[in-house]
């Protein structure tokens, strides 16, 4: 399942509507509230959950995130530079754990547009562009090693 917004939580502020990559979050004509206008188009990427400064975006993951039925909670706290989370499992248990809003300043991480065109052979790669630079990985990106190499 994708996000939902808790309309008495949301100020209208518009800062999903501006992060969402699937352009999905709107703001509601009439109540001036966020909403998202095509759940089954959610990435599910959590940008609008992390970016909402009153935490009034949920999320619903799929079964690859935590067994189906949780709640994900997620508190952006600008002063602390942190993002908490906190995801609610259906049998109660509940884990915590708290990550920094980003780890790179403002204006360090290049547009496209900004780097040299891919070459040919660039574009037949499974590497994302900055990679694997943006991921300060030496070497390239890990692999997997067939089994007989791994004996
Ligand atoms: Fe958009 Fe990602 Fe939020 Fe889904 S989780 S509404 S794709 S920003
Ligand atoms: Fe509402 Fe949060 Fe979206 Fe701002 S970022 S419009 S408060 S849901």
């Amino acid at each position: 399942m994708p996000t939902f917004v808790y309309m008495t939580r949301c100020d209208g502020c518009g800062h999903c509507v501006d992060i969402c990559p699937s352009d999905i979050m709107h703001i509601d004509k009439t109540y001036r509230r966020a909403y998202n206008i095509e759940p089954n188009m959610c990435w599910e990427c959590y940008s609008c959950v992390k970016a909402c400064p009153q935490n009034a975006i949920d999320a619903r993951g799929y079964a690859d995130f935590a067994p189906l039925g949780h709640s994900v909670r997620v508190l952006r706290e600008e002063e602390k530079g942190t993002i908490s989370w906190k995801i609610l499992f259906q049998d109660g248990r509940e884990k915590n754990f708290e990550s920094p809003i980003r780890t790179t300043e403002w204006g360090t991480i290049p547009s496209p547009a900004e780097l040299d065109v891919p070459s040919a052979e660039a574009m037949k790669s499974q590497e994302l562009a900055h990679e694997p630079d943006a991921l300060n990985i030496d070497g390239g990106l890990p692999t997997l090693k067939a089994a007989s190499q791994n004996n």
